[in-house]
C-alpha cells in the first residue's frame, strides 16, 4: 500500500480552541468539515493525546478559527509544535477575541470563527470525532484559507538537503532533517513532536 497516496487530500488547517477551569487553549487541526447545513453542523477529529481534546470532552464547547494565509510558520509553532499542558499559547497575542459560548477566538491570520456545541462524539482509537451544532459564526476577513498543500509549498521552512543524501529522514510537517541511515519506530520530532509515520526518506 502506497500510504503517500493520503497526502493527496486536500485540507483546511484551523485553530480549535477551548476553555475549561478558566483556562484557555488551542490546537492546529486539519480535520474540520462541514457536515450538514441545515442544522448548520460541523465535525472536528482530535488526537486524544492533545490537551484540546480533553477540554471539549469535559465542556462540550469549541470555537474554530480558519486560518488564512496570511499566518507565518512562527503562527504554526505557536499553536502547533508545543503543547497547552505547558505553555499558554494564547501569552502575549494581541488578536483575539470570545465568543457567546465564552471561548477564545484568534482575529489575525484567520479569516473566520466558528462557535460550536457538541452534540455526538464518535471514540476512533487515538482521534475521538466531536459532531456539533455551529451555534455561532462570522467571516474577519477576505484573505484566502490556508490549505495543506499551501502550508507545505509556502510556510513550512526549507532545509537544505545534503548533497551526499545519503541516509537522513525529513519530518513532512516541519521540515526538521533526522541524520542516519535508520529511524527509530518511537521517534518524535523535536520541532513539531510529530512521529515517525510522518517522516519520509530522502
Ligand atoms: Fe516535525
Amino acid at each position: 500500500m502506497d500510504s503517500n497516496a493520503l497526502y493527496n487530500i486536500e485540507y483546511g488547517l484551523f485553530v480549535v480552541s477551548a476553555r475549561s477551569d478558566n483556562k484557555d487553549n488551542g490546537c492546529i487541526v486539519n480535520t474540520v468539515v462541514q457536515v450538514t447545513s441545515s442544522p448548520a453542523r460541523i465535525s472536528v477529529t482530535i488526537n486524544k493525546q492533545n490537551f484540546t481534546h480533553d477540554m471539549i470532552l469535559n465542556t462540550g464547547c469549541f470555537n474554530v478559527s480558519v486560518i488564512s494565509q496570511t499566518a507565518d510558520f512562527e503562527f504554526f509553532k505557536r499553536f502547533g509544535f508545543q503543547s497547552g499542558r505547558d505553555a499558554d499559547k494564547f501569552a502575549g497575542l494581541s488578536g483575539t477575541k470570545r465568543g457567546g459560548n465564552g471561548v477564545i477566538y484568534l482575529t489575525e491570520n484567520v479569516n473566520a470563527y466558528i462557535s460550536a456545541k457538541v452534540i455526538s462524539t464518535v471514540d476512533l482509537g487515538t482521534h475521538t470525532m466531536f459532531i456539533a451544532n455551529v451555534t455561532e459564526c462570522a467571516t474577519l476577513s477576505s484573505d484566502p484559507s490556508m490549505t495543506y498543500s499551501h502550508y507545505h509549498a509556502n510556510v513550512k521552512p526549507k532545509h537544505e538537503e545534503k548533497s551526499s543524501a545519503s541516509g537522513g529522514f525529513r519530518c513532512k510537517i516541519c521540515g526538521y532533517i533526522y541524520e542516519g541511515d535508520e529511524l527509530p519506530a518511537d521517534f518524535v520530532c523535536p520541532i513539531c513532536k510529530h512521529g515517525a509515520d510522518d517522516f519520509e526518506k530522502i
